[in-house]
């Protein structure tokens, strides 16, 4: 329960943070329109891109994990956003009630274990495209088979509660460093020495497992002013 109150509450702070206290109503602070279910599937998109889906294509390509991984993460940022937003408009409550709900789902006691796998590539695509199919559905939000759906995603992507919650924090904080360093008026720099930011943020990560999210951001900082 307290990894899924913290991504929660990371979550609303770093929304109230880029888009304003009211991003609840469905607009910023800048006056743009938000549509979380959008976020959803075009980076349901972005997972399909890690694997070689194409036919005519490198087709012997190998999935790029990794990579997936970290969709799996920019993904969640966006339900966990939606659920807030649903919470909110239908006076269900807030960062704890949506914690306590998303903690007593069926699927989240699958996610809370120790044992990960990854599912085959034709798998994997099958369930990001449920997800596309909820986000696009013209239907009232099923969220409950939404977070159902991505939570048995995780576990076919290699991830558990544990890493889910490790990666969500490293690209929370990374993407609260993007906003601080010109992410809206499109001055930011994502490729740093020929690779993206999310690669040296999961490796700073990776190499030292107990790092804290503001020492994550100062070794971000010093990379970035490096360049
Ligand atoms: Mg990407
Ligand atoms: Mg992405």
């Amino acid at each position: 329960m307290d990894k899924i109150l913290s991504m929660v509450q990371l979550q609303a702070q770093l929304n109230d943070a880029t888009n304003g206290e009211k991003w609840t109503d469905g607009i910023t602070k800048n006056g743009k329109s938000i549509n979380w279910k959008r976020c959803i599937y075009m980076e349901c998109a972005e997972m399909v891109d890690s694997f070689s889906w194409k036919h005519w294509k490198s087709i012997d390509k190998e999935p790029d994990w990794a990579n997936h991984q970290i969709e799996v993460v920019d993904v969640w940022h966006f339900i966990i956003s939606l659920g807030l937003e649903y919470y909110a408009q239908n006076l269900k409550g807030g960062v704890e009630e949506l914690s306590l709900h998303f903690s007593e789902l069926p699927s989240f006691s699958n996610i809370s274990t120790e044992t990960t796998h990854f599912a085959s590539q034709d798998e994997v695509i099958a369930k990001v495209e449920d997800l596309i199919r909820l986000a696009l559905s013209s239907d009232a939000l099923d969220l409950d088979k939404m977070v159902n759906d991505f939570f048995e995603l995780v576990l076919m992507s290699g991830l558990n509660l544990d890493s889910l919650y490790r990666l969500y924090v490293g690209k929370n904080i990374l993407n609260q460093f993007r906003q601080d360093h010109g992410y809206k008026d499109g001055s930011y720099i994502k490729v740093w020495n020929g690779e993206e930011d999310n690669v040296l943020m999961k490796r700073i990560w990776e190499t030292n497992s107990d790092i804290k999210p503001d020492v994550l951001y100062k070794e971000l900082e010093k990379a970035y002013s490096a360049l």
